[in-house]
């Protein structure tokens, strides 16, 4: 079983638009939505949930009334300001870090986990997807990631498919760290800008060091070319596979507000053409290329 992920340096360059048409042009792949903390493939592959599971990832102090005595210690001591003048945990401020417990004479406090989001199994049209969506103001989206790769990992057991797509979490932070763990290629979707570029060697990096064989392509090449092949130079250089170049064209706009991969709502477009071109080129490379 090969897992492929989708990556970018940061929010906005066309990750989702591009993992949803590979979803598609894949063929019986389970995809893994690890952007747990904004998730949005689900609005162009629009699943349809079949199990949910509650995802513990924190923890949060709980008084004993009868025990308390009320004398102030824990609100003293609390660096997050949880405990109000009544001793009563405020439930958004509490940070689970357990100090309270320790520092309470009485012992009437303990630490309860607490629910801080949901994984998702369900179906789409073009084959099984696990997701999440980790509850506001919530941390630890790296342990949820890790719950949807393994869910999708079962689901890819179960259903005998060979593929995994991973969509990444923008950045390079813990919940990308838990998208590329274990990967056998990470392909990262960058822009023809400068921040863009430097975003890609941000990503670059953090796939080098996991060991990663990495993938680029440059989307809306077009809004700036010499930019564009800026990137291609780098990646030649840098004995990086480059595996399109996908031009800006407003029917991707159209596409999203119809809720559809732009290669199932515009097939003949330029940009559906590259994307298929692109997909090809990176499963074959995945399929003779890598581990
Ligand atoms: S430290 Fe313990 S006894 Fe004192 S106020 Fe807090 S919960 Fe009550
Ligand atoms: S667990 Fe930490 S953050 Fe929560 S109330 Fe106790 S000391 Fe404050």
């Amino acid at each position: 079983m090969k897992q492929i992920a989708i990556l970018s340096g940061k929010g906005g360059t066309g990750k989702t638009t591009i993992t949803a048409s590979l979803a598609v042009l894949a063929k019986n792949a389970v995809v893994a939505d690890c952007d747990v903390d904004a998730p949005d493939l689900h609005m162009l592959l629009h699943p349809e949930v079949i199990k949910t599971q509650e995802f513990k990832g924190s923890k949060l102090a709980v008084i004993d009334e009868e025990k308390c005595t009320e004398c102030g210690l824990c609100r003293e001591k609390c660096r997050f300001d949880a405990i109000t003048e009544d001793f009563k945990i405020d439930y958004i401020a509490c940070e689970g870090c357990g100090v309270c417990t320790i520092i309470c004479p009485v012992k009437a406090i303990t630490l309860t986990e607490r629910i801080s989001g949901h994984a998702y199994i369900s179906k789409t049209k073009y084959g099984f997807m696990a997701h999440a969506m980790l509850s506001p103001g919530e941390a630890n989206s790296g342990k949820l990631v890790t719950l949807v790769r393994q869910n999708a990992k079962i689901l890819a057991e179960r259903e005998h498919s060979d593929l995994i797509i991973i969509d990444g979490s923008p950045g390079i932070g813990c919940p990308v760290i838990a998208s590329v763990a274990g990967v056998n290629a990470g392909l990262v979707v960058t822009e023809p800008t400068m921040s863009g570029i430097h975003d890609l060697k941000r990503a670059l990096q953090l796939l080098r060091h996991f060991n990663v064989p990495p993938f680029v392509c440059v989307n809306m090449c077009d809004i700036n070319e010499d930019n564009a092949n800026k990137i291609v130079s780098f990646c030649r250089e840098h004995g990086i596979e480059f595996v399109g170049k996908i031009p800006f064209n407003p029917v991707v706009t159209e596409a999203m507000v119809n809720g559809k991969p732009i290669v199932e709502y515009a097939l003949e477009s330029d940009v559906a053409k590259e994307i298929e071109n692109m997909w090809e080129k990176t499963l074959s490379a995945l399929q003779y290329g890598s581990g």
